[in-house]
């Protein structure tokens, strides 16, 4: 019989357990949440709805982090790099998760956290974490690429250190997520499937596998899978979109920052970059919820919609293994959440009313028959 064992458990963060792949020393101080770790979730239903059940997919959840994104993963090396290199204060242009962690972090140390936000497209629960963990929030009547450029231009003549992840030190940190995938698959996955916003974190993810691999830790690549919405897909169309439009709001960008090392990520890897419609992404964000017990935010729903419509296609090879990136947690977007035509009943407290708007219960399974 196997006895349940106690084993000592320390969670560290990402600089702690990766630091020989960063670039940090024994000066830097390590401002962490403990981020990272993220469990790797085999999907039970998507193969076979897919008529595919020999595909291995999984779902990194990076809704898990501290603050509910990855975007954790990144800004502890951001902050820590600041506060070493002396500043006092840090700043980011944010669709609302970089804002979220930036705030956190920057409160983490005491430092004073200033974020620039799109009039209007923050969902609720990014835009309260930013207020509660203190940050200093100024709406822009404008979008995100003016906010940011806005930051850029700031930060340049003032001593502020600015978080978004130009500062090179996020994608660094957020490389670690592919780390951890090798990690726990023994190897790189055959495909890596990701949403694309700024492009940061394909970016981050390819460098990750590159320099696991070059180091000797796996011995494989994946070819990377990036995935916009059709609303705010300014690589697949390879043009600048002025007015981006998309319910995933995280990924509303319409000229991304690392555009070119996430064409040289697809390229090099052999990959692809396409768009998913709204409708797609919606989709696969009731898919991950209600089948698979994940409860992730919208642009995190891109990357398992275009997953769906490569399968469909019968693009990917038989026994692959996928990897999907999920970004955030569904919590984050209450507004989006309760959007559908979700009815709630009330009733009188007795048996039979209860029992009348419940329907007909499923029976009981047979001794013989499997869970699913
Ligand atoms: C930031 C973010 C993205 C986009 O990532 P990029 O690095 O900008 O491409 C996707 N999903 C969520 C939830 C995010 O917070």
């Amino acid at each position: 019989m196997n006895r349940i064992k106690k084993v000592p458990v320390k969670k560290i963060g990402v600089i702690e357990r990766y630091q020989e792949f960063l670039p940090v020393s024994d000066r830097t101080p390590i401002i962490s949440l403990n981020e990272g770790n993220t469990p790797l979730i085999l999907s039970e239903a998507l193969p076979s709805v897919l008529g595919l059940k020999g595909l291995k997919i999984y779902f990194k959840f990076e809704g898990l982090n501290p603050t509910g994104s990855f975007k954790d993963r990144g800004m502890t090396m951001a902050v820590s790099k600041a506060l070493e290199e002396g500043a006092t204060s840090v700043m980011c242009a944010s669709t609302g998760n970089t804002s979220a962690s930036a705030a956190a972090f920057a409160s983490r140390c005491g430092m004073k956290c200033y974020v620039l936000i799109p009039e209007g497209k923050i969902a609720k629960g990014k835009l309260l974490q930013a207020f509660r963990y203190g940050a200093k929030v100024v709406v822009v009547k404008g979008n995100f690429d003016d906010a940011l450029e806005l930051v850029k231009k700031i930060t340049a003549t003032h001593p502020i250190q600015i978080v978004n992840s130009v500062n090179p030190y996020r994608i660094e940190g957020q490389k670690t997520a592919a780390f951890e995938i090798c990690d726990d698959l023994g190897d790189a996955p055959d495909y890596h499937a990701i949403p694309v916003g700024n492009a940061g974190n394909i970016t981050a993810y390819w460098r990750g596998y590159r320099e696991y691999k070059e180091k000797g830790h796996s011995d494989t690549l994946p070819k990377m899978l990036g995935f916009q919405a059709a609303g705010a897909a300014p690589i697949v169309l390879n043009r600048v979109v002025k007015n981006p439009e998309t319910i995933a709001t995280a990924i509303r960008i319409g000229n991304p920052a690392s555009w070119a090392s996430a064409l040289k990520a697809r390229d090099e890897s052999g990959g692809l970059i396409e768009s998913v419609t709204d409708d797609e992404i919606r989709w696969a964000y009731r898919f991950l919820a209600e089948r698979e017990g994940i409860f992730a935010e919208p642009a995190s729903a891109a990357a398992v919609a275009g997953v769906v419509n490569l399968a469909k296609r019968n693009y990917f090879k038989k026994g692959s293994r996928i990897a999907c990136t999920l970004t955030g947690s569904g919590l984050k977007d209450p507004e989006f959440a309760l959007s559908f035509d979700d009815r709630i009943e009330s009733v009188e407290p007795s048996i039979d009313a209860v029992l009348k708007v419940i329907g007909t219960v499923p029976p009981a399974r047979t001794k013989k028959s499997s869970v699913r």
